[in-house]
């Protein structure tokens, strides 16, 4: 018998607030924030999530964990499976490219493709110099490296069309890179472009009637990668060329991984069906590396160009003083070392102190980060400014203001208890509170996520 729906709520809350005890904070955020409980039918739990992969990895990582939560939480001994979350939307044209068969792997493909005798063009122009060994993971994309192993590992559960989006400078196109770097040396044919590469060929093709060797050109790869796809808003001929290459492709075996500023949904006008194949496969979202990550990626970088001699605190002010990506950490690097160069001597804090002095004062962004994130929750909630710093406790305001609280403990290097005076001289426990709320409240809660998406979209 099938429990009521506000029963197997009540269950998953209980047993998430289990499994959150088990695992790491950002594990848990990757995986579970989309997963519900679907149904309790017998002793058969039925777990859903959003897409193929997160179901595959949750049913291959964490069954045994998530089968004693839930048996814990009823009391009886449970059998669990995962499974696609079904959704009306797409669903009268997703089964077709679903069940279509790979009636051709991608060693068959690539001998189809190679007798064609491919054009140099088509080559990839994959960097080896953005590989999967040199891109640090870390909570904030965890999820999109993940699935970028799986593209470039190439087996049948691979998340395909992936899409990977987040802001500039947070490593898109270093994954889309990897992707290509890997399958080119398992002998895959693999083609990398942006997206205004691909609307200027597409043009020039059709201008010179050569539209064959365009689609000979994208179709046959086992691997496109397209870049930087929100360059495709607005074009809309473009468009519909890119959404047949899309269907034949993934029709016929091939893998699509597509990169983007911003969240499918917010492809506005971007033709609703394109749209929704985005959604198939496994969307990813980017956020901007936490401190740790900082100092990793900086310690990564230094190695790759053999520069040894880099002491931790220098290592570690870079870190903290250039937050908002991954790209503005390199340059402020980059004025360091080049400093040091010019002046023929030992980097040290003092110079570095100098080099970053001009552009990124100390406390100075911090401050305007800040206030940034506050005015950015304001406008998303229709909370006043006022009422947030306030000391009210009705329940938007609250609300409200917990979403400052989480965001401004996990982007920003304030203490709780400067947190907690920024928001209306509350003390830091707090802040604490209301971290713990949100995060707790993330997995179950797609509105939460939609707002906390749209302060950090104001962000940019
Ligand atoms: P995007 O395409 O998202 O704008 P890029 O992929 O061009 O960003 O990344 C910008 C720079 O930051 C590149 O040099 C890239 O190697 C580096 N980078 C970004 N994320 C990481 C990471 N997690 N580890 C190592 N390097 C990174
Ligand atoms: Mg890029």
């Amino acid at each position: 018998m099938e429990t009521a729906p506000f029963d197997t709520a009540r269950v998953w809350q209980q047993a998430l607030a289990e499994l959150q005890l088990q695992m790491r904070r950002e594990d848990f955020q990757t995986w579970f924030h989309d997963a519900q409980l679907a149904s309790i039918d017998g002793g058969t739990c039925l777990i859903n999530a959003e897409n193929p992969f997160t179901v595959e990895w949750l049913g291959s990582k964490c069954k045994g964990p998530v089968t004693r939560a839930l048996a814990g939480v009823l009391g009886n001994p449970v059998e669990v499976r995962f499974a696609v979350r079904p959704s009306d939307v797409g669903d009268l044209e997703r089964p077709a490219l679903e069940l279509a068969p790979s009636t051709t792997g991608p060693r068959e493909r690539r001998r189809a493709s190679a007798a064609s005798h491919m054009p140099a063009s088509a080559r990839p122009a994959v960097s080896p110099r953005f590989t999967f060994a040199n891109f640090v993971v870390g909570p904030g994309n965890r999820l999109a490296q993940a699935g970028a192993a799986a593209v470039a590992e190439g087996g049948p559960l691979a998340p395909n069309p992936l899409f990977i989006y987040g802001g500039v400078g947070l490593g898109k196109t270093h994954l889309l890179h990897a992707i290509g770097h890997r399958a080119v040396q398992d002998g895959k044919e693999v083609a990398y472009v942006t997206s205004e590469a691909f609307t200027n060929e597409f043009i020039d093709a059709v201008g010179r009637n050569r539209m064959d060797a365009f689609r000979a050109r994208f179709r046959k790869v086992d691997v496109l990668l397209v870049d930087d796809i929100q360059f495709l808003a607005g074009k809309e001929q473009t468009q519909e060329e890119f959404f047949h290459t899309f269907n034949d492709l993934i029709e016929s075996g091939g893998h699509i991984v597509l990169s983007c500023d911003r969240a499918p949904r917010s492809l506005s006008t971007l033709a609703q069906r394109l749209q929704s194949r985005f959604s198939w496969g496994l969307v990813a979202d980017i956020q901007p590396p936490d401190l740790e990550s900082r100092i990793a990626i900086l310690r990564t970088k230094l190695a790759a160009r053999n520069v040894i001699d880099v002491p931790d605190n220098v290592v570690q002010l870079l870190a903290e003083r250039a937050t908002a990506n991954v790209r503005e950490l390199e340059g402020a690097l980059n004025r360091v070392l080049a400093q040091a160069d010019l002046l023929r001597v030992p980097v040290d804090l003092a110079l570095a102190q100098a080099a970053l002095e001009p552009t990124m004062p100390a406390g100075g962004r911090r401050a305007a980060d800040t206030d940034a994130v506050i005015k950015a929750v304001c406008q998303v909630s229709g909370v006043a400014r006022r009422a947030l710093e306030g000391k009210g406790r009705d329940k938007r305001s609250a609300a409200a203001r917990q979403v400052a609280m989480y965001l401004l403990r996990e982007h920003s290097d304030l203490s709780l208890a400067d947190i907690g005076n920024l928001l209306g001289g509350r003390d830091h426990t707090t802040v604490l509170h209301g971290h713990a709320k949100i995060t707790a409240a993330l997995p179950n809660d797609p509105a939460l996520r939609q707002t906390l998406d749209a302060v950090r979209e104001l962000l940019g």
